[in-house]
């Protein structure tokens, strides 16, 4: 049978407008899996959610939950749709996306529009002002999961909520993408506004300041924009790192930063990379370093199955444990691609009509499964740590202080401290019959060098990964 043409009883998918055309089960599943195999990572969490509303005519109509989903999918998913759907059933298919139920934004829209900035000050609330960005309901403090790798810019966040303009000003975060940035972003703007609703805020992109800016001058209304931007209590722009190519707008952004640092308002800014990586002028970057200049580093191991954890109790998704280990030991690269795989698993076993398990994970991210992982023993921390550091395990129980052989130790204690069961008596004997103090005394110097010292992260991330993954 056609996937065009009526589908048997029971078949259907789509809450079925109209009984001619609605999808047949089948047909949809071969477009979900397509859509999991190839849609890397253009693949977002509410994509379990699109539903196929009907195929007629050629044309594959799917539901996205609100407006900005239905954007999100024109922008970016259309291909990726068209393709799969044209797989699945052989014929010439378009693809259409529509918004809920096509009525308004603000029922399904995920995201909380600022409020009107200022509405009295008659110059700037004109008909054409640009649109604020609007901040979505989940990037709150709340739903962010700390971890070494971010733990210092989550508390710098929370810091500059409690004193805007006064803790850390500005407040520079950076990092690769997907690793949370726009999210503690949002999160301040929300924590402000529920904490002093009056507050003015203006959350943008850089990219979106400086066609503003374009924008303004073109217009001959660079005195609005002006107003605009210097008469808030919290700037908050989002990728800086765009300023790189733009002089113009640069020197405005730099009066813009000025005047706003002089009346004590809150900067935040955030980019891909530290400040002195972004080819700027060297008086913008040395104000991006007069307050706090904080990285996030790639989630680790135990920050990543506790990311997932979140992510699917948020959702509503229940994962056995080894589903968690495979897809954290799987995807260690950034917390929105850990997203886009929960994301993958779940659409697939909805489509296949299966409960979440190994076996769909996998099948999910086109891997092998791995066999369901082992307890990991202290034997397994000793194999990886004397590997990376060149130490003996004699090295290790012996009495000898030097750093060379300190460190490894110390690197032991911590990581058994993690991934065993093991007391910290247990540990401390196991290493030279060292007392519970010093591994205690172990766990605080390696937790603090962790936030010190990128490199050792990295290494410690690897020796995590190697053990996790029986190497
Ligand atoms: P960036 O701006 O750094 O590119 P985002 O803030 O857009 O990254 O984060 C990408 C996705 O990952 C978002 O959906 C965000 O909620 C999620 N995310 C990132 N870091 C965390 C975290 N520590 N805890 C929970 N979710 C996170
Ligand atoms: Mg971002």
């Amino acid at each position: 049978m056609s996937p065009l043409s009526m589908p048997a009883d029971g078949e259907r998918m789509g809450k079925g407008y109209n009984n001619m055309a609605v999808v047949e089960r089948s047909c949809w599943q071969k477009i979900i899996q397509d859509v999991v195999a190839n849609g890397g990572n253009i693949i977002r969490p509410w994509f379990t959610e699109l539903d196929p509303v009907c195929l007629e005519h050629g044309l594959l109509e799917i539901k996205a939950p609100g407006l900005n989903e239905k954007n999100y999918c024109e922008h970016f998913a259309v291909r990726l749709f068209t393709e799969a759907a044209q797989k699945a059933t052989g014929h010439l298919v378009g693809v259409c996306f529509l918004a809920g139920n096509e009525i308004s934004d603000e029922d399904n829209d995920t995201s909380t529009p600022l409020p009107p900035q200022n509405p009295s000050a008659a110059e700037t609330a004109t008909a054409e002002r640009p649109a604020a960005v609007k901040l979505c309901k989940e990037y709150v403090f709340e739903n962010f999961v700390t971890g070494p790798c971010n733990r210092l810019a989550h508390a710098a966040s929370l810091a500059v909520c409690e004193g805007l303009g006064k803790t850390y000003n500005p407040l520079f975060l950076h990092g690769a993408s997907g690793l949370g940035k726009t999210h503690l972003l949002q999160a301040i703007c929300h924590r402000v506004l529920g904490e002093l609703p009056d507050a003015k805020i203006e959350f943008l992109t850089c990219e979106m300041f400086v066609n503003h800016f374009i924008d303004a001058v073109e217009k001959g209304k660079l005195h609005e924009f002006r107003y605009r931007y210097r008469h808030v209590d919290l700037l908050v722009i989002d990728d800086i790192q765009f300023l790189a190519d733009h002089e113009q707008s640069q020197e405005e952004f730099f009066h813009t930063f000025n005047t706003l640092y002089q009346d004590q308002k809150q900067i935040i800014l955030s980019s891909d990379r530290g400040p002195q990586e972004i080819d700027l002028e060297e008086r913008l970057v040395s104000r991006f370093n007069w307050g706090m200049v904080t990285r996030i580093d790639r989630p680790c191991y135990e920050t990543r199955v506790a990311i997932i954890h979140k992510k699917a109790r948020q959702r509503g998704i229940a994962l056995d444990e080894d589903v968690v280990c495979f897809l954290a030991s799987s995807i260690d690269t950034n917390t929105r691609e850990l997203e886009g795989a929960l994301a993958k698993v779940t659409m697939l076993s909805q489509v296949m009509n299966q409960p979440i398990d190994i076996t769909i994970a996998a099948d999910a991210l086109g891997k092998e499964a791995t066999p369901k992982k082992h307890d990991i023993t202290i034997d397994d921390i000793l194999k990886a740590v004397t590997r990376r550091f060149n130490v003996r395990l004699t090295d290790l129980q012996s009495h000898r202080r030097t750093r060379s052989v300190a460190l490894p130790r110390q690197v032991c204690m911590y990581l058994a401290r993690r991934m065993t069961r093991h007391s910290l008596e247990e540990i401390g004997g196991y290493f030279g019959g060292r007392d519970h103090t010093t591994v205690m005394h172990a766990n605080k110097s390696i937790e603090n060098l962790r936030g010190q010292d990128p490199q050792f992260q990295a290494t410690l991330e690897k020796i995590t990964d190697e053990i996790t993954a029986g190497l």
